[in-house]
């Protein structure tokens, strides 16, 4: 009998694959190690529960542990892969007793994902101080915040729940000023979240304006909206410490010599990730952007049998043609998908990946996709020319229209669509997937400016802001 397809790490990238392995190859046995007790979980939704907006913490499961069983996946929780050996093809794992025993594989998937960085502070150990990146994170802020005797703990109805680590932030007195450090798509979303559970919030973000990779004009327009919503954003404003003995008390930031103190009663620390690939260690496994497990068109690493997918993995990028580390969802859900096939003998290709993402603050929706920088651009080949309109969403006379701002790239020599922003209050970011589309086909923006776009009064202008922003773009290459 051959030996199982062993797969590490139980959300999006490793129960995508062995759920198709598993339908595609129902006589092979398939074994999934997660190191903690969560499986199966929404990390996207979890600054939607903070914010109140999910009632309950079990709303953000998919699969439950009992489902997978009944899917025929040998899951094994409290199980963390620790080291791999090639050559063998054999895993140690650990219990969480501190136990060890090896398993041997035919085929390994490494569905790791990826871990916060928290810079230069230290969150462990500061009461208030926290990062947002695993479901328990999230049912400790939602507790912190809550005034003790209004506290519901049915909020985190899930058995994985540290109910300790729970009912210790339900029991502090609820802060009323929160900071949160990184102004990213999940610190802007963390921002909206605790103004809506009432706090007076602090954005900090290192650089001019938030939302780095989506450019100026959407890290402007969302800087605006969170502003018109009470909440104070400092740009050029990297925070240098977190100041607290056992509760946090403030933030600086500036000089050294001479910080500025704002004082906070909890920080959000969402400064970055690092792909999880310390059980690679000494295997030799080639690594590339971002620390990630570099992989190729059906997501193999470079050791024998050995594939890798989501957040611990490289994938194409659709423009550059380079391998890339856009840690998102979609493309987890994807790769393992792709990759469950692939082992169970349907060879199926990961995919590409554009960047492509969406974020809110409050009524103000943004998205981006490709490569809208110029200096990244100009290192992958292209000449890039740009230009952003600013159109309506609907017929001016329609209730609803609303101003959306369209940037779009091009290479000046091909008309290429190299990337594309859009911002607005009205369904401004659904629209980025029409540019999403045309990146993958490789389309010019005269042929972008030719779609055929749906227009009616309600839904968009006779000109969609992207054919307007197209129109626009030609003008500039043509000129
Ligand atoms: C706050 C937040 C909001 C987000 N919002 C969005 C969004 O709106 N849209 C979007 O596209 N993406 C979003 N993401 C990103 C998205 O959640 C991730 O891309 C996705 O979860 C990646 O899935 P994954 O399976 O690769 O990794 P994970 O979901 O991180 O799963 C990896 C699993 O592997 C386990 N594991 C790690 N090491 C080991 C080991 N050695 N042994 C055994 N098990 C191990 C971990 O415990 C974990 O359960 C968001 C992320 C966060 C944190």
């Amino acid at each position: 009998m051959s030996d199982p397809f062993v797969v590490v790490g139980a959300d999006a990238a490793g129960l995508s694959a062995a759920s198709k392995f598993r339908r595609e190859a129902p006589d092979r046995e398939v074994v999934v190690f997660e190191k903690g007790r969560w499986i199966s979980y929404a990390y996207c939704g979890m600054p939607y529960f903070v914010a109140g907006y999910v009632d309950r913490m079990s709303d953000l499961l998919s699969l439950s542990p009992s489902e997978v069983d009944e899917r025929g996946i040998d899951l094994r929780r409290d199980r963390e892969v620790v080291a791999v050996e090639p050559d063998a093809k054999r895993v140690t794992v650990e219990t969480a007793d501190g136990d060890r025993f090896e398993q041997a594989y035919d085929d390994l998937l490494v569905a790791t994902g990826a871990r916060a960085t928290t810079g230069p502070f230290d969150v462990r150990g500061v009461d208030g101080a926290f990062t947002l990146h695993d479901m328990d994170a999230a049912a400790a802020i939602d507790a912190y915040v809550a005034e003790p005797d209004a506290y519901d703990p049915d909020r985190a109805d899930v058995s994985a729940v540290d109910r300790e680590r729970v009912d210790r932030n339900a029991a502090m007195r609820a802060p009323e000023t929160a900071a949160v450090v990184g102004g990213g798509y999940v610190g802007v979303e963390v921002a909206e979240a605790l103004a809506e559970r009432g706090l007076d919030v602090h954005v900090f973000h290192r650089s001019g304006h938030l939302l780095s990779p989506f450019g100026e004009t959407v890290g402007n327009r969302v800087e605006e909206a969170l502003e018109a919503e009470g909440v104070s954003v400092h740009t050029d404003a990297p925070v240098d410490a977190l100041v607290g003995d056992d509760r946090i008390g403030a933030v600086e930031i500036g000089d050294e010599g001479d910080p500025e103190t704002v004082p906070v009663d909890m920080a959000v620390v969402g400064v970055g990730i690092r792909p999880n690939t310390d059980l690679l260690d000494g295997t030799g496994v080639d690594l590339g952007a971002g620390g990630a497990i570099r992989v190729d068109d059906r997501g193999r690493t470079s050791l024998p049998d050995v594939y890798a997918a989501g957040d611990c993995a490289t994938a194409r990028h659709a423009v550059t043609g380079e391998p890339d580390w856009t840690p998102l969802g979609l493309t987890a859900n994807r790769a393992g998908r792709a990759i469950g096939a692939t082992v169970a003998g349907d060879p199926t290709p990961v995919g590409d990946i554009a960047g492509t993402a969406a974020v809110k603050a409050f009524d103000t929706e943004a998205a981006r996709v490709g490569v809208l920088d110029r200096g990244k651009a100009e290192e992958a080949g292209f000449d890039p020319v740009s230009e952003t309109v600013t159109a309506g969403s609907r017929s001016g006379y329609y209730p609803g229209a609303a101003e959306t701002d369209v940037t779009l790239v091009a290479d000046r020599d091909t008309g290429r669509l190299l990337g594309g922003s859009i911002v607005g209050t009205d369904r401004a970011a659904i629209r980025i997937d029409t540019l999403a589309t045309a990146i993958e086909s490789e389309m010019t923006v005269p042929e972008i400016e030719r779609l055929d776009l749906a227009y009616a009064p309600p839904f968009s202008p006779v000109w969609d802001p992207i054919l307007v922003a197209a129109k626009v773009l030609n003008g500039t290459l043509d000129g």
